[in-house]
Formats: structure tokens, C-alpha cells, sequence
């Protein structure tokens, strides 16, 4: 085959501010799938991209030659409307678990396609899988009758689902351009186009534990997507989030189902059922439900049943003890006042140390490892009361852990200035 560009010819002319033109985008991404593009060449082109930027309209043929690259789902003949919620991530975000049973109450149907953490943000099916039994693959055909027969399903992306997103991801994260919000928002978004929802809302955060932590970033890839999903006839909302501190008490694996299974049970820490309910009554908007009460629905425990439900249709065993660390540390207060700090990243850090996240794909994941926090931002403490518990199956790790964890709280005496972030949802693009 005679190749119609050259991807140096593509390389230079980003490297010196141009645009490229839909033809030579759909090149690119398709000659860089096949392997005619070499990982160096796409390097290259990534580092220019940070660099100089894409224009909205590149942007829009970038994400569309990347879903272009695999296959793209449709929900033709379900019964139902769709919705899908994608995070940015972050540190003890585990509101996807709650979430999606929440809104399958009300006749809508979740097709959730997940991914596993890399980093210092934890994965939805690394924590899901600390349930015994569970399982994260699934065939498209027992994709399709759980959503039907359940309404939500959580479930790992086929590797079928926009590959050139996959290949390039992977070489942003080991050549240091993934921070770019053209790249970042073309990834999501060609991913979750593909997949199929005819609606989405997106949580995008901002603050210590988000990977864009300025908010103004945040606000500009939030827009970014947002317009991406429309083109692509895809209704989609974003909520601006804050990941200053920690979302809810638990950090980790098995931990963070337990709490969010008490969420699902009426209860749980204010913060994550704030979330949940905003981008669940976000979401039932879009399908078609304003006059849906998610709140009712916690309380009384019909988000509880299709938890269950949505467990077991995976072979999971709701009742099943989660997974217990044998080591623990935990760490007190070394004076009275008020939490006045408590940065999310640090202790993002310091769950992965202790065995909770991956540092390369391959790695497995401990699902007892992580935090509990005892305490949270703003709240009141002694001397000498617990601030939190690291655990861990391996007692070497505490080390690391804890020195990833220095200077990660501040107590102040009362009146001191909270450094929380503000609100916890801080706008909403539409
Ligand atoms: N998540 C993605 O899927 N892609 C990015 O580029 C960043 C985060």
C-alpha cells in the first residue's frame, strides 16, 4: 500500500504550530494502529501536540479516527435508555459503585465500561474485584441481557474498543504527555463514543488528587468533552468536582465496597453521597427521568437490591466477608484543634505504596491494602485520636507509605482557614 502522508511531514508541521487535516488525522491515528507509525513518530507527534495545542476541529477528527480504529456498540433493540458516567479520577472515588444500581432503580440502563488504576487513582474493577467471585469480563451478549435483565453492568473494555486510544495511551504515559487536554479528552471520549451510551455525564475533578488539579484546566476539559460528546450525538454534562481531599473515609479496594455498600444501605460519609445523588440525578435528566428521587431510592434500598443483583449476575457473592489486611499501622494526632488540611495525592500515594494500586499494567492488586481515615477535613480532634489506618498484606511497605504521607495533614488551632477546596460540586457544564 502507498501511504498518502509522511509522518515526519505530520510530526514537523505540528512541531511548527500548523493544523492537520482531517485526511491526515485519520491517516495518522490508522497508520499508527497498523504499525506503520512507529512509537518513536507518535511520540514525537504527542510532545507537539502538548506543546502547541489542536484547534477544536482537530480535536473532533482526532477522537473520531480513534473510535474509528475498533468497534463501536449500539444498544439497538434494548428496551431501555442509556446513560454511562465517566471521573477523571481520584483518590477514594469509588462513586461508580453506588451510582449505577442507583440509577438502574429507575429503568435505566448503566453500560459501564471500566478500566483497572494506574497510579495514584484507584480503578472501579480493581475494587470491584474484591469481591469473591466477581468477574470483569464479560461476552457482548451477557454485556446486553444484564443490562436488560439488571439495568447496570460494570465490566472491563474489550481491547476491540478504540485500540488506537489503548497504543497511544500507553506511550503518553511512559513519554510524559498525558497532561494535554486535547490528548486527554480525545481518549475519553472516543473510548466512551465507542461504547455506545446515548448519554453521559462526566465528573471531572479538580484539586490535590485530580491529574489536571487546576481548576481552570479542569473547567477547559470539561468543555472540551462535553462539545466532543455532542458532536458525536452523545447528550453529555459534566460536573466540575473537587479532589482536594479525599472523597469519603476509605481509600483502597475491598474498603472502598464496604463503603459504598453502606451507601447503597442509607448510610455513608456525606461527601460520597452528595456526589452520587448530584450525577445520579444528572444522569436520570438526561435519560428521560427529571421527576426520578435517587434519595428515596438509597433510603429505602432498591439501589440495594440491584446491587445485589448486578453482583450476582457477575458471579459475585454479595455477602461474602471482603478481604481483611493482616498488617496495620494507624496514625494519631500529635496535638488538639482542627484538620485543617488533608490533600487527596499524598494519601493516593501512600494506598499504592501499601499495595492497593499497580505501578506497571501487569502488576496485580492488593484488595485489602489502603486507608481508612478516622478523621476528615474540618472536623474537631484530640490529642492522641486516631487520624487514620494504613493496612497492608506486606509490613515492609508501611515505610514508603508513611514518607509519602509527611506533611499530608495540618491541625490548626479553631478559626484557621480550611483548605478543603470549596464546594464539592463547583459548576456544571452543559
Ligand atoms: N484517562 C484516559 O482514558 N485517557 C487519558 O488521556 C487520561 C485519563
Amino acid at each position: 500500500m502507498i501511504e498518502p502522508f509522511d509522518a515526519v511531514d505530520l510530526i514537523k508541521a505540528k512541531r511548527d504550530g500548523d493544523t492537520l487535516s482531517t485526511p491526515q488525522l485519520d491517516w495518522l491515528v490508522d497508520a499508527y494502529t497498523r504499525g506503520v507509525v512507529g512509537d518513536e513518530q507518535m511520540a514525537a507527534w504527542a510532545m507537539a501536540v502538548y506543546l502547541r495545542g489542536m484547534e477544536s476541529r482537530e480535536i473532533r477528527d482526532l477522537t473520531l479516527a480513534m473510535i474509528a480504529s475498533g468497534e463501536r456498540m449500539n444498544y439497538r433493540g434494548l428496551s431501555k435508555p442509556t446513560v454511562d458516567k465517566h471521573s477523571t479520577g481520584g483518590v477514594g472515588d469509588k462513586i461508580t459503585l453506588p451510582l449505577a444500581p442507583l440509577v438502574a432503580v429507575f429503568g435505566v440502563a448503566v453500560p459501564q465500561l471500566s478500566g483497572r488504576g494506574l497510579g495514584h487513582t484507584g480503578g472501579t474493577l480493581d475494587k470491584l474485584e474484591s469481591i469473591p467471585g466477581w468477574r470483569a469480563a464479560l461476552t457482548n451478549e451477557e454485556f446486553h441481557a444484564q443490562l436488560e435483565s439488571v439495568g447496570a453492568v460494570i465490566a472491563a473494555a474489550g481491547s476491540g474498543l478504540a485500540p488506537a486510544d489503548r497504543k497511544l495511551y500507553a506511550l503518553r504515559d511512559t513519554t510524559g504527555t498525558v497532561e494535554c487536554i486535547p490528548l486527554i479528552a480525545s481518549s475519553i471520549m472516543s473510548k466512551k463514543i465507542a461504547e455506545g451510551t446515548a448519554s453521559l455525564v462526566l465528573d471531572v475533578k479538580f484539586g490535590s488528587g485530580a491529574f489536571l488539579p487546576d481548576p481552570e484546566m479542569g473547567r477547559r476539559l470539561a468543555e472540551t468533552m462535553v462539545q466532543l460528546g455532542k458532536d458525536a450525538g452523545v447528550a453529555t454534562v459534566a460536573l466540575q468536582t473537587n479532589m482536594q481531599t479525599p472523597l469519603g473515609h476509605a481509600i483502597g479496594n475491598g474498603n472502598e465496597v464496604r463503603e459504598s455498600v453502606e451507601v447503597l444501605a442509607g448510610g455513608g460519609p456525606a461527601d460520597v453521597v452528595e456526589l452520587t445523588l448530584a450525577l445520579a440525578r444528572e444522569m436520570l435528566d438526561l435519560a428521560g427521568k427529571p421527576d426520578a428521587d435517587p434519595a428515596a431510592a438509597l433510603a429505602d434500598g432498591r439501589a440495594m437490591d440491584v446491587w445485589r443483583r448486578m453482583i450476582v449476575a457477575q458471579d459475585g457473592d454479595p455477602d461474602a466477608p471482603l478481604p481483611q489486611a493482616p498488617e496495620s499501622e494507624t496514625v494519631v494526632a500529635e496535638r488538639a484543634g482542627v484538620l485543617v488540611a488533608q490533600p487527596a495525592l499524598p494519601y493516593g500515594i501512600a494506598a499504592w505504596r501499601l499495595g492497593a494500586g499497580r505501578a506497571r499494567k501487569e502488576d496485580p492488586v492488593s484488595h485489602s491494602a489502603g486507608i481508612d481515615l478516622h478523621v476528615k477535613i474540618g472536623e474537631t480532634v484530640e490529642q492522641g485520636q486516631p487520624l487514620f489506618t494504613m493496612r497492608t498484606e506486606d509490613p515492609a511497605r508501611f515505610g514508603r507509605a508513611r514518607e509519602a504521607l509527611d506533611g499530608a495533614w495540618t491541625i490548626a488551632d479553631p478559626g484557621t482557614p480550611v483548605q478543603d477546596g470549596g464546594p464539592l460540586v463547583r459548576d456544571v457544564i452543559r
